[in-house]
Protein backbone atom coordinates (compact mmCIF):
# COMPACT_ATOMS: atom_id res chain seq x y z
CA UNK A 1 0.00 0.00 0.00
CA UNK A 2 2.82 2.49 -0.14
CA UNK A 3 3.47 2.59 -4.06
CA UNK A 4 1.85 5.94 -4.41
CA UNK A 5 3.89 7.75 -1.18
CA UNK A 6 7.21 7.07 -1.74
CA UNK A 7 10.61 9.07 -1.68
CA UNK A 8 14.06 7.40 -2.46
CA UNK A 9 17.22 8.73 -1.96
CA UNK A 10 18.53 9.63 -5.77
CA UNK A 11 21.96 7.89 -4.92
CA UNK A 12 23.13 4.25 -6.04
CA UNK A 13 24.36 1.63 -3.42
CA UNK A 14 26.50 2.85 -1.22
CA UNK A 15 29.61 0.32 -0.36
CA UNK A 16 31.41 1.45 2.55
CA UNK A 17 29.79 -0.38 5.54
CA UNK A 18 28.90 -4.24 6.43
CA UNK A 19 24.75 -4.58 7.20
CA UNK A 20 25.80 -4.94 10.85
CA UNK A 21 27.20 -1.53 11.31
CA UNK A 22 23.58 0.19 10.73
CA UNK A 23 22.51 -0.90 14.79
CA UNK A 24 25.64 0.74 16.06
CA UNK A 25 23.99 4.31 15.75
CA UNK A 26 19.93 3.68 16.54
CA UNK A 27 17.64 4.90 14.22
CA UNK A 28 14.82 6.93 15.80
CA UNK A 29 11.92 5.37 16.49
CA UNK A 30 10.13 8.07 16.28
CA UNK A 31 9.84 11.46 14.37
CA UNK A 32 8.45 14.51 16.54
CA UNK A 33 6.63 16.39 13.97
CA UNK A 34 3.85 19.40 13.49
CA UNK A 35 1.32 16.23 13.23
CA UNK A 36 2.17 15.03 16.51
CA UNK A 37 4.91 11.64 16.93
CA UNK A 38 5.15 9.53 14.21
CA UNK A 39 6.34 5.62 14.33
CA UNK A 40 9.42 4.90 12.08
CA UNK A 41 9.94 1.54 11.29
CA UNK A 42 13.41 0.41 9.75
CA UNK A 43 13.16 -2.26 7.13
CA UNK A 44 17.04 -3.65 6.03
CA UNK A 45 16.30 -5.05 2.47
CA UNK A 46 18.49 -6.94 0.43
CA UNK A 47 16.88 -6.20 -2.47
CA UNK A 48 16.62 -2.36 -2.28
CA UNK A 49 19.19 -0.59 -4.04
CA UNK A 50 17.99 3.11 -2.55
CA UNK A 51 17.23 4.47 0.46
CA UNK A 52 13.07 5.13 0.80
CA UNK A 53 10.67 6.30 2.56
CA UNK A 54 7.47 4.60 2.41
CA UNK A 55 3.80 6.30 4.14
CA UNK A 56 2.39 3.69 5.91
CA UNK A 57 -1.37 4.49 5.35
CA UNK A 58 -2.58 1.82 7.85
CA UNK A 59 -0.53 2.79 10.68
CA UNK A 60 -0.26 6.95 10.43
CA UNK A 61 3.79 5.78 10.13
CA UNK A 62 6.83 5.58 8.10
CA UNK A 63 9.10 3.13 6.84
CA UNK A 64 12.53 3.92 6.26
CA UNK A 65 14.03 0.81 3.39
CA UNK A 66 17.70 0.57 3.96
CA UNK A 67 19.73 -1.43 0.88
CA UNK A 68 22.44 -3.29 1.95
CA UNK A 69 25.75 -1.55 3.60
CA UNK A 70 24.15 1.93 4.52
CA UNK A 71 26.17 3.93 6.39
CA UNK A 72 24.02 5.18 9.38
CA UNK A 73 24.67 8.71 8.94
CA UNK A 74 23.49 8.80 5.78
CA UNK A 75 20.21 7.15 6.62
CA UNK A 76 19.70 9.28 9.11
CA UNK A 77 20.66 12.54 7.16
CA UNK A 78 18.19 11.56 4.40
CA UNK A 79 15.48 10.79 7.28
CA UNK A 80 15.55 14.33 8.75
CA UNK A 81 15.96 15.87 5.28
CA UNK A 82 12.99 14.20 4.13
CA UNK A 83 10.87 15.07 7.26
CA UNK A 84 8.71 17.86 5.89
CA UNK A 85 7.91 15.46 3.02
CA UNK A 86 6.85 13.04 6.01
CA UNK A 87 4.73 15.50 7.41
CA UNK A 88 2.67 16.63 3.52
CA UNK A 89 2.00 12.91 2.85
CA UNK A 90 0.33 12.09 5.97
CA UNK A 91 -1.10 15.28 6.50
CA UNK A 92 -2.52 14.23 2.79
CA UNK A 93 -3.83 11.30 3.96
CA UNK A 94 -7.73 10.96 3.79
CA UNK A 95 -9.78 11.51 7.33
CA UNK A 96 -10.85 7.49 9.00
CA UNK A 97 -13.59 6.53 8.97
CA UNK A 98 -14.67 4.35 11.51
CA UNK A 99 -17.69 2.15 11.58
CA UNK A 100 -19.46 3.85 14.41
CA UNK A 101 -23.73 5.28 14.20
CA UNK A 102 -23.99 7.67 11.93
CA UNK A 103 -21.20 7.07 9.67
CA UNK A 104 -21.47 6.27 5.47
CA UNK A 105 -19.79 3.74 4.25
CA UNK A 106 -19.64 3.00 0.65
CA UNK A 107 -20.90 -0.76 -0.38
CA UNK A 108 -19.96 -1.44 -3.80
CA UNK A 109 -19.38 2.32 -3.92
CA UNK A 110 -23.04 3.50 -2.80
CA UNK A 111 -22.64 5.52 0.49
CA UNK A 112 -24.49 4.07 3.57
CA UNK A 113 -25.65 5.27 6.92
CA UNK A 114 -24.42 3.17 9.88
CA UNK A 115 -27.90 2.81 11.95
CA UNK A 116 -28.13 1.30 15.18
CA UNK A 117 -31.84 -0.29 15.26
CA UNK A 118 -33.80 -2.87 17.50
CA UNK A 119 -33.58 -6.57 16.29
CA UNK A 120 -36.24 -7.60 13.70
CA UNK A 121 -37.85 -11.04 13.43
CA UNK A 122 -37.08 -10.61 9.63
CA UNK A 123 -33.39 -10.23 9.46
CA UNK A 124 -29.87 -11.35 10.85
CA UNK A 125 -28.10 -8.51 13.30
CA UNK A 126 -27.19 -6.89 10.58
CA UNK A 127 -28.73 -5.85 6.80
CA UNK A 128 -29.12 -2.75 4.26
CA UNK A 129 -32.26 -1.21 4.03
CA UNK A 130 -33.01 2.61 2.61
CA UNK A 131 -29.58 3.08 1.38
CA UNK A 132 -28.58 2.80 5.51
CA UNK A 133 -26.55 -0.43 7.26
CA UNK A 134 -28.80 -1.67 9.98
CA UNK A 135 -27.16 -3.36 12.68
CA UNK A 136 -28.74 -4.99 15.86
CA UNK A 137 -27.13 -5.47 19.46
CA UNK A 138 -24.93 -3.52 21.44
CA UNK A 139 -23.05 -0.39 20.79
CA UNK A 140 -19.82 -2.21 21.95
CA UNK A 141 -20.35 -5.07 18.94
CA UNK A 142 -21.47 -2.38 16.28
CA UNK A 143 -18.30 -2.05 14.73
CA UNK A 144 -17.30 -6.51 14.99
CA UNK A 145 -20.98 -6.74 13.17
CA UNK A 146 -20.38 -4.00 10.15
CA UNK A 147 -17.10 -5.74 9.57
CA UNK A 148 -18.36 -9.17 9.70
CA UNK A 149 -21.01 -8.42 7.60
CA UNK A 150 -18.73 -6.65 4.87
CA UNK A 151 -16.72 -9.22 4.75
CA UNK A 152 -19.06 -11.95 3.78
CA UNK A 153 -20.91 -9.78 1.69
CA UNK A 154 -17.68 -9.11 -0.14
CA UNK A 155 -17.26 -12.69 0.13
CA UNK A 156 -20.52 -13.78 -1.75
CA UNK A 157 -19.72 -10.90 -4.45
CA UNK A 158 -16.08 -12.29 -5.62
CA UNK A 159 -17.63 -15.92 -5.74
CA UNK A 160 -20.32 -15.01 -8.36
CA UNK A 161 -18.44 -13.03 -9.98
CA UNK A 162 -15.10 -15.67 -10.45
CA UNK A 163 -17.42 -18.18 -11.11
CA UNK A 164 -19.19 -16.27 -13.93
CA UNK A 165 -16.03 -15.02 -15.40
CA UNK A 166 -13.91 -18.23 -15.16
CA UNK A 167 -17.22 -19.77 -17.29
CA UNK A 168 -16.12 -17.20 -20.46
CA UNK A 169 -12.34 -18.61 -19.71
CA UNK A 170 -13.47 -22.40 -19.25
CA UNK A 171 -11.75 -22.74 -16.18
CA UNK A 172 -12.61 -23.27 -12.31
CA UNK A 173 -12.43 -21.35 -9.82
CA UNK A 174 -11.42 -23.02 -6.10
CA UNK A 175 -11.87 -21.73 -2.94
CA UNK A 176 -12.63 -17.87 -2.20
CA UNK A 177 -11.15 -16.36 0.91
CA UNK A 178 -11.20 -12.59 2.01
CA UNK A 179 -8.40 -11.09 3.78
CA UNK A 180 -7.11 -7.89 5.00
CA UNK A 181 -4.22 -7.29 3.14
CA UNK A 182 -2.32 -4.18 2.65
CA UNK A 183 0.23 -4.45 -0.53
CA UNK A 184 -2.54 -6.79 -3.11
CA UNK A 185 -6.00 -6.44 -3.83
CA UNK A 186 -6.21 -10.43 -4.53
CA UNK A 187 -3.80 -13.38 -5.58
CA UNK A 188 -4.58 -16.31 -6.97
CA UNK A 189 -2.79 -19.55 -6.77
CA UNK A 190 -1.69 -22.59 -9.02
CA UNK A 191 -4.59 -24.58 -7.97
CA UNK A 192 -7.37 -21.78 -8.63
CA UNK A 193 -7.76 -21.02 -5.25
CA UNK A 194 -8.16 -17.11 -5.03
CA UNK A 195 -8.08 -14.79 -2.28
CA UNK A 196 -8.99 -10.95 -1.81
CA UNK A 197 -8.99 -7.76 -0.09
CA UNK A 198 -12.92 -7.34 1.74
CA UNK A 199 -12.21 -4.03 1.69
CA UNK A 200 -12.60 -4.23 -2.15
CA UNK A 201 -16.26 -4.35 -1.83
CA UNK A 202 -16.79 -0.68 -0.86
CA UNK A 203 -15.22 0.06 -4.38
CA UNK A 204 -17.49 0.73 -7.56
CA UNK A 205 -18.48 -2.13 -9.06
CA UNK A 206 -16.68 -1.81 -12.14
CA UNK A 207 -13.64 -1.68 -9.81
CA UNK A 208 -14.30 -5.05 -7.85
CA UNK A 209 -15.36 -6.66 -11.37
CA UNK A 210 -12.03 -5.70 -12.89
CA UNK A 211 -9.85 -6.83 -9.72
CA UNK A 212 -11.99 -10.69 -10.23
CA UNK A 213 -11.19 -10.69 -13.94
CA UNK A 214 -7.76 -10.08 -12.98
CA UNK A 215 -7.49 -13.00 -10.73
CA UNK A 216 -9.48 -15.29 -13.26
CA UNK A 217 -7.12 -14.19 -15.99
CA UNK A 218 -4.79 -15.93 -14.00
CA UNK A 219 -6.20 -19.14 -14.18
CA UNK A 220 -4.81 -18.92 -17.74
CA UNK A 221 -1.85 -16.98 -17.87
CA UNK A 222 0.30 -17.03 -14.24
CA UNK A 223 2.08 -13.75 -15.53
CA UNK A 224 1.41 -10.34 -16.28
CA UNK A 225 2.54 -10.18 -19.53
CA UNK A 226 0.65 -9.45 -23.09
CA UNK A 227 -1.13 -12.25 -23.06
CA UNK A 228 -2.67 -11.82 -19.66
CA UNK A 229 -3.80 -8.27 -20.28
CA UNK A 230 -5.80 -9.33 -23.62
CA UNK A 231 -7.26 -11.79 -21.72
CA UNK A 232 -8.51 -9.47 -18.61
CA UNK A 233 -9.65 -6.91 -21.73
CA UNK A 234 -11.39 -9.11 -23.18
CA UNK A 235 -13.83 -10.25 -19.90
CA UNK A 236 -13.93 -6.38 -18.64
CA UNK A 237 -13.56 -3.05 -20.29
CA UNK A 238 -11.61 0.08 -19.05
CA UNK A 239 -8.60 -1.61 -17.14
CA UNK A 240 -6.78 1.24 -17.17
CA UNK A 241 -9.25 3.51 -15.32
CA UNK A 242 -9.93 1.07 -12.63
CA UNK A 243 -6.39 0.49 -12.23
CA UNK A 244 -5.82 4.24 -11.65
CA UNK A 245 -8.82 4.39 -9.14
CA UNK A 246 -7.41 1.74 -6.77
CA UNK A 247 -3.80 3.26 -6.73
CA UNK A 248 -5.56 7.08 -6.35
CA UNK A 249 -7.98 5.35 -3.38
CA UNK A 250 -5.83 3.11 -1.61
CA UNK A 251 -5.36 4.89 1.57
CA UNK A 252 -8.63 5.85 1.30
CA UNK A 253 -9.61 2.14 1.52
CA UNK A 254 -7.25 1.14 3.74
CA UNK A 255 -8.82 4.17 6.38
CA UNK A 256 -12.21 2.92 6.56
CA UNK A 257 -13.18 0.59 9.33
ZN1 LIG B 1 -1.86 -10.39 -11.18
Amino acid sequence: MFATCRRTSGQGIYKGVKTAAPFRMPLPRQLAQRVGKVPVRVRLSRRARRLALKIDAVGDAVELVLPPRTPLPRALNFLNSNREWVEDRLAALPPRVTFAEGEKVPILGVPHRIRRVARSRDHGPVWLADGEIRVTGEAVHLARRVRDFLKERAREEFGRRARRLSLRLDRQVGRISVRDTTTRWGSCSANGNMAFSWRLVMAPEPVLNYVVAHEVAHLVEMNHGARFWRLVDKLVPDVERHRDWLNENRAWLLRIG
